[in-house]
């Protein structure tokens, strides 16, 4: 039986004014809605009691599996209002193939796609008043699974909650699109072969604060992890995908090698970038490449992409005390390919490809 997520009979709105003074200077992932999608999975009866509640803390005993062995995993998405007021999701149904991907590698039971999808529609359906209509403004969605069994024995969990919170955001970089300095990180990896990379869990994120920190102690924002075996194939950053233009007008991107997060932007830019005068080619990439190609001028241009930030333009790469920096003012792809996506999100340009999917 599908799952339906109702609502509940008497729903709590905060009032207009308070939704309106959250979009004045939304942030990201400061401020949520006033419901929350909620279901439980056991072993003997699977999905059951889904439903819509107020947003509300979880109440977890202190023995609940998530919070000693970390078996978790999530999913990022967004609703994006139209000029016409509509309110549309961008390939939902991507991010639930997804979330069943990750739920099997970290042992927990997979939410059937469908399920998955109404969570997200039924709860930006009831919340459609909260989806801000600014520019690059729209309402984050993150769905999570979590081990909730209170039992300190190291197996799967017996029973588990899923979740979905809804946050409106803002656009990632106040007052235009900044290129950012990477920290090449060769001390530290994220993930390894036959770990969790490909899996969107809390724990990847976990390993990789630490090398975070050391980015900003060296004025970088954020890392670029090599490969842990050989420490020498680009792989990507800690929450976003990696990608360079060569001056042959190739967008080239490290192949899913099973450690890289296959990222819904990241397969969307590839899909669009013959659009753009751009051949989407996938393969392994060596940081020597990328080094050696900053320098010799054959790439011009280096990002990151997610859901979050879109594409965030890379304007150096710091490795072992040397800095390898990109001209950005050279840079003639980057954010024509971000604005053509965010064009597709926003309505502003045909759906050719039927990603898109209308909420209301
Ligand atoms: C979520 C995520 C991405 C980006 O995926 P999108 O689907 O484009 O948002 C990239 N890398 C990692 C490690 C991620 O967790």
């Amino acid at each position: 039986m599908p799952l339906t997520f109702d609502p509940p009979n008497q729903p709590k709105y905060s009032g207009d004014d308070v939704i309106t003074s959250i979009w004045q200077d939304p942030g990201f992932g400061s401020y949520f809605t006033d419901h929350m999608a909620v279901a439980d999975w056991d072993r003997q009866v699977g999905w059951h009691n889904d439903r819509i509640v107020d947003y509300a803390p979880v109440a977890l005993d202190p023995a609940g599996a998530v919070y000693h062995y970390a078996q978790e995993v999530f999913e990022g998405l967004k609703a994006y209002r139209h000029a016409d007021g509509s309110i549309w999701l961008f390939r939902p149904e991507a991010n639930a193939a997804r979330f069943e991907r990750s739920a099997h590698r970290l042992a927990l039971p997979e939410l059937p796609a469908e399920d998955f999808v109404t969570s997200v529609h039924r709860l930006v359906e009831i919340e459609r008043r909260w989806v801000p209509g600014g520019e690059e403004q729209s309402l984050y969605l993150r769905p999570f699974m979590m081990a909730s069994e209170n039992f300190l024995g190291v197996r799967p969990a017996q029973s588990v909650l899923y979740v979905v919170i809804a946050s409106p955001v803002g656009a990632y970089f106040t007052g235009g699109v900044a290129p950012v300095d990477i920290w090449v990180s060769t001390e530290y990896s994220r993930v390894a072969n036959g770990g969790t990379g490909a899996a969107k869990c809390g724990g990847n994120y976990a390993a990789s604060l630490l090398p975070q920190e050391l980015a900003h102690e060296n004025g970088c924002s954020q890392v670029l992890f090599v490969d842990a075996a050989e420490r020498r194939w680009v792989e990507e950053l800690g929450g976003m995908n990696f990608f360079m233009i060569t001056t042959d007008n190739q967008l080239v991107t490290p192949n899913l090698n099973g450690n890289i997060l296959p990222g819904v932007t990241r397969d969307s830019l590839l899909t669009v970038a013959p659009e753009l005068g751009l051949t989407p080619v996938e393969r392994p990439i060596e940081l020597s490449e990328v080094l050696t190609r900053i320098g010799d001028g054959s790439v011009r241009e280096l990002f990151a992409c997610g859901t979050a930030a879109v594409i965030t333009p890379i304007r150096s790469l710091k490795h072992e005390e040397r800095e390898y920096i990109i001209d950005v003012d050279k840079a003639t792809h980057t954010i024509p390919l971000r604005e053509h996506l965010l064009d597709i999100q926003y309505g502003r340009s045909a759906d050719t490809r039927g990603w898109m999917r209308r909420v209301c």
